[in-house]
């Protein structure tokens, strides 16, 4: 049952109870309208003022600027990939990208096809257990890509290093986990799927002066500006989703806001970090202590055999998506936003409990 159920999945991953019986009680018969919110029209008034209010709602928590669009799209952050170089990257131009872990990787990747590209930083040396902090920009950079918190390494950026350049972040799976200066930002993108609601739903945050210098031969659901220019509702969006998205806000909001949330995922993650540094080796986590994330704890059973037998001991005592990234193995809790504390507070009692029973 749900009771007996902790979930630590990386994404897609835990919403909180209190949101999913809500979208139950409104699921039939939406505030009077004898249908769900799926079966509206995304062009009729019900739906835009839902749309409408998680577009507030995302304004009003993270403090976004007069000067930025907020967008909703679909394709997951991998289509950002694509997107970004494909509407902002020139001929004769040059992109840069933060290299800390699978992720810029996989956005590099995708720039490589599109247009010139190097790296401004990179943790790969030293198996990505650090944010790497000495960024080299060239001359003629369009913008660096970096990645705000690495998923499967477990690393996240504490400060981001100033620069001259516009600055695109990939947040996927550290957005709206604690307060963000978005003016730092040319532009802000993440997959709902781990802190914002259910997997289909793209955020994008996009300053309004960088927006404007994309290219426009893309085709029309590519360029930003097509759903920059209307509301996000150039084309159907994922109505569901989105209105899932604005109730996890509300939700964010009950919570005492981003500050409030950012305490509570710090409380979170100490109780699992602080059982794996008092092990004496028994446990040990993957990132170097300085760039350790609060929303994925990556760490290492020291005893291979035994690490086998953690997972399914664990998995055995209702603690779901313990395993490291199918990459990298090992063990890996996801303490996002709507995890609650006492999961973490059970995980770390049953990882105290497995080292006295095998230490
Ligand atoms: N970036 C990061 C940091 C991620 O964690 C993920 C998904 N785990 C992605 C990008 C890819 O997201 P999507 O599946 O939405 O394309």
């Amino acid at each position: 049952t749900r009771e007996t159920t902790y979930n630590f999945n990386a994404g897609p991953s835990a919403l909180p109870t209190v949101v999913l019986e809500r979208a139950q009680a409104q699921l039939l018969d939406f505030e009077g309208n004898g249908m769900s919110i799926m079966e509206m029209s995304h062009r009729g008034k019900v739906y835009e003022a839902v749309h409408n209010a998680a577009i507030e709602r995302m304004r009003k928590l993270y403090n976004i600027p007069e000067d930025y669009e907020v967008i909703f799209m679909q394709g997951g952050a991998s289509l950002q990939f694509s997107m970004i170089p494909m509407n902002f990257l020139n001929e004769g131009e040059t992109a840069g990208y933060v290299m800390s872990g699978s992720w810029s990787q996989k956005a590099l990747k995708e720039a490589k096809m599109q247009g010139a590209t190097y790296e401004v930083a990179s943790s790969k040396d030293n198996q990505f257990k650090n944010i790497p902090m000495d960024w080299n920009v060239e001359d003629n950079t369009r913008y660096i890509h970096m990645t705000s918190n690495n998923t499967i390494y477990g690393t996240q950026f504490k400060d981001i290093p100033e620069v001259n350049v516009p600055l695109i972040a990939d947040m996927s799976s550290d957005i709206m986990s604690k307060p963000v200066d978005v003016s730092k930002f040319a532009m802000i993108y993440a997959g709902a799927q781990k802190n914002l609601g259910p997997s289909g739903v793209t955020v994008v945050i996009v300053k309004k002066d960088f927006l404007e210098t994309a290219k426009e031969e893309n085709p029309t659901v590519l360029q930003y500006k097509t759903h920059a220019d209307s509301n996000s509702l150039y084309h159907t969006p994922p109505t569901f989703g989105i209105y899932m998205l604005g109730e996890v806000l509300k939700w964010i909001e009950e919570q005492g806001g981003l500050e409030a949330v950012d305490r509570q995922n710090e409380m979170k993650a100490g109780l699992i970090y602080d059982v794996i540094d008092a092990s004496e080796g028994f446990y040990y986590g993957h990132a170097d202590k300085d760039s350790r994330s609060l929303m994925n704890i990556t760490f290492r059973v020291a005893d291979e055999a035994l690490e086998k037998q953690f997972l399914a001991e664990a998995a055995e005592a209702g603690f779901v998506g313990l395993n490291g990234h199918r990459s990298v193995g090992g063990c890996r809790a996801s303490a996002y936003n709507a995890v609650p504390v006492a999961a973490c507070e059970a995980l770390a009692t049953f990882m105290k409990e497995f080292q006295a029973k095998h230490a």
